[in-house]
């Protein structure tokens, strides 16, 4: 999401007639744009945009800004703390930048929490190949206790379906072969009478759109409507990132997941009914308060019976504002430890295992790039959003292959154009 958001942002500034550039030194602008979810992303985001302070010996004209959520966590506090810090917006304000840029007196700070900004009608300045990020709705109304999002990104709202149609019609004009659309709950999109499975076949039905992906869904928003329209259309890709976070129902209670274990094995079935090869990815967080050993046995039975195809996974960190912060952080932190390397160490088995079924069948790869270890190698994802190391021959960044997969070793899979 931050990425395509700071799409959106080199957009506003391309606009001005600003240049992108990769060497700092050379930059009028420098912005860093902040995730807040996790403790170690944002300690990194404030460290990094320190990292540049010094350039305004040279270039006292520099504008230094720290803009998304750790912007609009820590609003006023930052400026005092980091006073070379010149701007600093949170993520409903960024279509002031050019006003801010240009005009205001700095420092400046603009952390208004919109209830209707989903940036309809800006177009984004794309830093990728291949895919084109679209954000289709913003914030959140969940709720997770654990989670900061619904604080630092506001209410739900979407965007309407025609400006949608437009931006995705526009990047297949401007070369890009797969639209990955982008939400923090992205199936409980909403505009108007417009749900997220007729976006999704709207979507998939504009000529020249050749895969489409989305992502974060919540579990409790996956319905029926929405798995007919995946299986209807083969340009969606099928593949579901469906986040489990804790595999105790008392632990999903504590952090207000509205899903038991029981639902969730569920949706697992209804998803495999409709698409027995989806493949179907996670995130799980371990040491929530109150998570015991017998709890965290439930995390591993879940994903023994599922036997996710991914998983990010993580040690809870405690938010500053959400509800769990108010229950004991009581898993001692090698216990965390512990727990996550058991689920890391499941967690590789069981993608071994899924790759190494896969060897011998031929997939559907779109290539999106060179692999970094050997530049005569490609890279590309499967229909199922696997990655595949490839003897690529002269197909090119951006073709459908179709590729015979002839090893699996660790978490790669090896392929050769068929
Ligand atoms: N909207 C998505 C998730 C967005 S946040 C959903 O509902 O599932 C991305 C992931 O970060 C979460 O799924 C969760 O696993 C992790 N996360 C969020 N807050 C966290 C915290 N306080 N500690 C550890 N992990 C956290
Ligand atoms: Fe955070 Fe929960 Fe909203 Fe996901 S659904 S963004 S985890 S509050």
């Amino acid at each position: 999401m931050n990425e395509a958001d700071s799409e959106i942002i080199a957009g506003l500034l391309e606009d001005c007639n600003y240049r992108a550039t990769r060497v700092p030194e050379e930059a009028d602008i420098i912005l860093v744009n902040t995730c807040s979810v996790r403790e170690g992303a944002d300690s990194r985001a404030i460290a990094h945009l320190s990292q540049y302070k010094n350039l305004k010996k040279h270039n006292p004209g520099l504008t230094l800004g720290l803009v998304g959520c750790v912007a609009q966590r820590d609003r006023g506090k930052i400026l005092e703390q980091k006073p070379f810090i010149d701007l600093v917006l949170g993520p409903d304000t960024y279509r002031r930048i050019p006003e801010l840029i240009i005009h205001a007196n700095k420092p400046c700070i603009d952390v208004h929490l919109s209830k209707q900004e989903v940036y309809e009608g800006l177009m984004p300045f794309r830093n990728t190949q291949v895919n084109a990020w679209v954000s289709i709705m913003r914030g959140c109304n969940k709720f997770c206790s654990f989670c900061i999002v619904p604080f630092t990104r506001g209410r739900e709202r979407s965007r309407a379906v025609e400006s949608i149609v437009t931006e995705v019609k526009k990047a297949i004009q401007d070369g890009y072969q797969e639209i990955t659309l982008l939400g923090q709950n992205v199936n409980s999109y909403k505009h108007q009478e417009d749900r997220f499975p007729d976006l999704l076949k709207t979507v998939a039905l504009i000529p020249g759109v050749k895969r489409i992906r989305f992502t974060s869904p919540h579990p409790q928003d996956v319905d029926e409507a929405m798995l007919k329209v995946m299986r209807e259309h083969e340009n969606i890709c099928k593949s579901i990132h469906l986040p489990l976070q804790a595999g105790a129902t008392k632990i999903l209670k504590l952090m207000n997941r509205t899903y038991s274990k029981e639902k969730y094995l569920d949706v697992v079935d209804k998803i495999r009914e409709y698409m027995p090869d989806c493949s179907i990815t996670t995130d799980i967080i371990v040491g929530f308060p109150g998570e015991t050993d017998e709890d965290f046995e439930e995390t591993l039975d879940v994903m023994d019976r599922v036997v996710f195809d991914n998983a990010y996974m993580f040690k809870y960190s405690p938010r500053p504002g959400t509800a769990a912060v108010k229950l004991p952080d009581d898993v001692p932190e090698n216990v965390k430890a512990e727990r996550l390397n058991r689920i890391i160490e499941k967690q590789k088995a069981h993608l071994l295992a899924k790759n190494r079924a896969l060897v011998g069948t031929v997939q559907t790869v779109l290539i999106d790039g060179f692999s970094k270890k050997d530049r005569d190698e490609k890279i590309g994802r499967t229909d199922t959003n696997k990655l595949v190391i490839l003897k690529a021959g002269s197909a090119c960044i951006g073709e459908m292959v179709k590729v015979l997969i002839f090893d699996a070793v660790g978490v790669s899979l090896f392929g050769k154009v068929d």
